[in-house]
């Protein structure tokens, strides 16, 4: 590379995951490449730990691209459903993915619950893999809390945050400035912690 940059591949085709992580490695030297732009296809998710699901996507970008990996798994947890939709947050509605019918799922599973029984969080665990097979991975993790309202309201964001309401701000996650969401939220913190320790520890 003429920039003398490390390298490392996003595994996940998120834009929006690349741009903020680059942001965020870019002053410890790193590159950032997402996967599907070398023509890496996404892994398979099959595990019911985050931490497992977000080892198998960074180990099957690092094989793929040769490169060191970072891959991050995230999802909603509500305590009075038993940690619902959890692992299984993308797709809580089945196949095909889709927010809008998440976000009426988690609301019909919600229906009868009040007060304290709407607190929910934001997971986010991210792992770092100098090669595929890297014995020591890097692993970091974020949480977020907040309420679950009973209808969306606000236009930013993605999946379950018109519903993420958020006390202190008077405010859900998809009414937050994309820098603020950044500074809150489980991904963001996640990704400090981990860059801490790239800058730490190295690669
Ligand atoms: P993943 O990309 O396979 O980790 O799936 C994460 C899923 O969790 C997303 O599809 C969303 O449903 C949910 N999720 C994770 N992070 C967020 C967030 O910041 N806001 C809203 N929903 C999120």
């Amino acid at each position: 590379m003429s920039s003398g940059k490390r390298r490392v591949v996003l595994a996940s085709n998120n834009a929006k995951k690349a741009a903020e992580l680059e942001a965020l490695l870019a002053p410890l030297g790193w590159e950032v490449l997402a996967q599907g732009a070398l023509g890496i296809t996404e892994a398979e998710e099959p595990h019911p730990t985050f931490l497992e699901n977000a080892l198998a996507k960074a180990r099957h970008a690092a094989a793929a691209a040769g490169l060191p990996a970072i891959a991050d798994d995230s999802g909603l947890a509500v305590p009075a459903l038993g940690g619902a939709p959890g692992v299984h947050s993308a797709r809580f509605a089945g196949e095909p993915r889709s927010d809008a019918r998440n976000n009426a799922a988690l609301l019909a599973a919600m229906q009868d619950l009040e007060g304290a029984a709407r607190r929910a969080f934001f997971y986010s665990c991210v792992v770092f893999l100098r090669t595929a097979d890297d014995p020591l991975p890097l692993v970091a993790e974020g949480r977020w809390w907040g309420e679950i309202l009973t209808a969306p309201r606000g236009e930013g964001g993605f999946g379950y945050d018109p519903l993420f309401y958020l006390p202190e701000w008077g405010k859900t996650a998809a009414e937050l400035a994309p820098e603020e969401k950044n500074r809150l939220s489980h991904r963001g913190r996640a990704l400090r912690r981990l860059r801490a320790r790239l800058a730490r520890e190295g690669a």
